[in-house]
């Protein structure tokens, strides 16, 4: 029997899961300046909405995905990415009906079957965005800028954008083509995977992380040379917008990515390890041009990114860019003496504070000096600190963890003192006699 966590799936706590929760808020919070709404699909959905018969070659739907018979016998799939079930969740609910075009956010697990190494999980958590209906290359680019921006806001500065484009379907025939009749030639020497995948899509080879396949795809047709006029226009226009915002980038022709309802402009964002890790992309993206309509929906276009929450915490640590909590509790409270009665009313005091809006916990008695301990422990701004003394007198003795500035409040007007208290953090002043308590 094993009781250890599944292979390639991890527990998220302590500084990493508030650090997550932190990078979350700022994410969602900046999508909706770009008037970005949530959508929360499924974990689950039906198998076809990302395999769409044949229709996806990548290695994440054919051979990453964990799927299973329900008891119902149907197949159904934990989601290896968002965009399918999302695209789905719009079509299903007709929201295509609605102004376009639809800018949605979302956030949360995805699951994938992948050898996991350094900021690779079976179980991690992506954050993305897509903006649906509207075939437009400024959309193009405000996706881009915006995954650029986010990151910014999270505090990164060495945040590099590789962009490519796939053309239009027209273009990515000829390209298919052309690759196809390339790599003919070097079969006999390329990995049983590539062998599947020169009938299937032969751009997934340019995927291929064999090291000697890879050799050979660097000799490969570009598909610069391929794209129609219609898409190196558009390819051109959508660079113009960044170069417009002064937004940093490198043309990638090897670019692709990993699903293949990509079309027209697709790009990566990477951001520098300073403690030197790889982690490999911290965000992909791009435009789509079949997949609503091959999800049962009208002929729509979309756009969208995914960015990789895990990496983006490790990143943040890597680079310093973590930031410490000064404080993680307003207060500790410590009821002095053990008397059962002393803890019966500290805990209706720490109830009420709570109910005032502060974060509270309390100890139910012991040694002060263990008490106070714990109060650091807990990261807590204050100690408040109740004994029969105090609790007779009513009043209680507030204890500033880090300066160990004392001062005793009237627990009669308890919401005013604390307010006080509270706005002694932003007053500078030396006055002992001023209303913020500073100098107590
Ligand atoms: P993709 O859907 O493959 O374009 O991935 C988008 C982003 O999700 C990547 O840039 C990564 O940051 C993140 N990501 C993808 N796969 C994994 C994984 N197995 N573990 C952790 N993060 C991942």
């Amino acid at each position: 029997m094993s009781f250890s966590p599944v292979k390639g799936m991890h527990d998220i706590y302590g500084e990493d899961a508030s650090e997550m929760e932190e990078v979350t808020n700022l994410l969602k919070e900046f999508a909706k300046m770009y008037a970005y709404k949530e959508f929360i699909p499924p974990i689950m959905e039906y198998t076809d909405v990302f395999s769409r018969g044949t229709g996806e070659s990548s290695d994440i739907v054919r051979k990453e995905m964990y799927t299973f018979l329900d008891k119902g016998n149907r197949s159904v799939t934990l989601r290896p990415e968002f965009t399918a079930g999302l695209i789905r969740g719009v079509v299903s609910n007709k929201l295509y009906a609605e102004d376009l075009p639809l800018k949605y956010f979302y956030c949360g697990p995805a699951f994938r079957y992948e050898r996991p190494q350094l900021g690779r999980y079976r179980q991690f958590n992506q954050f993305g965005v897509e903006c649906v209906g509207a075939d437009s290359p400024l959309l193009d680019a405000e996706t881009i800028i915006m995954a650029v921006q986010s990151l910014c806001v999270l505090g990164f500065e060495n945040v590099s954008v590789k962009i490519n484009s796939l053309g239009d379907e027209e273009s990515r025939k000829a390209y298919r083509e052309a690759l196809k009749k390339y790599f003919s030639s070097y079969m006999d020497e390329m990995c049983e995977d590539c062998h599947e995948r020169i009938n299937l899509n032969p751009l997934r080879i340019l995927d291929c992380k064999v090291e000697h396949d890879q050799e050979i795809a660097k000799g490969a047709p570009k598909i610069k040379d391929y794209l129609s006029e219609a898409s190196e226009k558009r390819f051109y226009k959508t660079i113009s917008y960044l170069n417009d915002m002064e937004i940093d980038y490198e043309i990638d022709e090897n670019l692709v990515r990993g699903l293949d309802y990509y079309s027209e402009i697709v790009f990566e964002i990477h951001v520098k390890s300073q403690a030197g890790n790889d982690y490999g992309a911290v965000c992909g993206g791009g435009h789509y041009g079949g997949l609503v309509k091959e999800l049962g929906g009208p002929d729509l276009p979309g756009v969208g990114f995914a960015m990789g929450v895990e990496r983006i915490v490790s990143l943040l640590k890597d680079n310093g860019l973590r930031k410490e909590q000064p404080y993680l509790l307003d207060f500790f409270f410590m009821p002095v003496g053990g008397d059962e009665e002393v803890i019966n009313s500290v805990f209706y005091l720490m109830q009420t504070t709570r109910l005032l809006g502060y974060s509270a916990d309390m100890a139910e008695g012991g040694k002060f000096s263990s008490m106070f301990k714990k109060a650091e422990r807990k990261k807590a701004k204050f100690a408040f600190i109740v004994g029969t003394d105090e609790l007779e007198k009513g009043v209680a003795n507030i204890k500033n963890i880090e300066t160990q500035e004392q001062i005793t409040i009237d627990l009669n007007k308890l919401d005013e003192e604390l307010d006080k208290l509270f706005e002694h953090d932003e007053c500078e002043c030396d006055d002992e006699n001023c209303e913020c308590h500073h100098g107590a």
